[in-house]
């Protein structure tokens, strides 16, 4: 079965489509993709969303993940609203300023990223999500990596530290992934 990946990110379809790389599912890549505004109040909704829109115009079973960064000292935002933390075309730099002022005097750092993905085929609909705990540090670290990554801290080493593998290995989107590939199988087993 042929799955449309419903993103213009060849860095995340890349990874999807290595988890996948030993399932019968092919996921394929369209670089003409439409974009579709996210304007749901959660993840999930946003995930849907483009999951529902993309098929209707291509016809295909499509993948469509979304993600946000969680943080419990402000009430666990800006969630849904990770992106556009700063203002609506926010750079990274301008995303982790912000975060980093608004938690200047604040001892919890606690935070997660959470993916879901979600898969409609026009008939079944089926989703799933991941989560990676850690915390804000005080200042950004590293190099490597994008969005909030220079400030995401987990087992004393920024995801920014990580290489590109070490990093796509412990993520919230491999996890959401690997559920769904294993969810797919067992949905579409003969
Ligand atoms: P998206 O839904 O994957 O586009 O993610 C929404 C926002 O969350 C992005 O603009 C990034 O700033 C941030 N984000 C998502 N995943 C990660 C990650 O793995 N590291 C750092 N930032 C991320």
């Amino acid at each position: 079965m042929k799955i449309l990946f419903a993103s213009k990110n060849k860095n995340k379809f890349k990874e999807i489509k290595e988890i996948f790389k030993d399932s019968k599912f092919e996921i394929i890549f369209d670089d003409d993709l439409e974009d579709v505004v996210e304007d749901k109040d959660t993840i999930l909704g946003n995930a849907q969303k483009k999951s529902e829109e993309i098929f209707l115009k291509h016809n295909i079973p499509v993948l469509s993940d979304d993600s946000g960064l969680f943080v419990e000292a402000l009430g666990n935002l800006p969630g849904v609203s990770t992106a556009r933390y700063a203002g609506e075309n926010a750079s990274d730099q301008e995303n982790i300023e912000k975060m980093l002022k608004n938690l200047s005097d604040e001892e919890n750092r606690k935070a997660f990223f959470k993916t879901v993905i979600y898969f409609f085929d026009g008939e079944i609909r089926l989703d799933t999500e991941g989560t990676l705990n850690g915390q804000i540090t005080t200042t950004p670290r590293g190099n490597n990596g994008f969005g909030y990554d220079p400030i995401f801290e987990i087992g004393g080493s920024t995801l920014a530290e990580l290489s590109f593998e070490e990093k796509t290995d412990i993520s919230h989107r491999k996890i959401a992934a690997k559920k769904m590939c294993d969810l797919l199988t067992d949905t579409f087993a003969e």
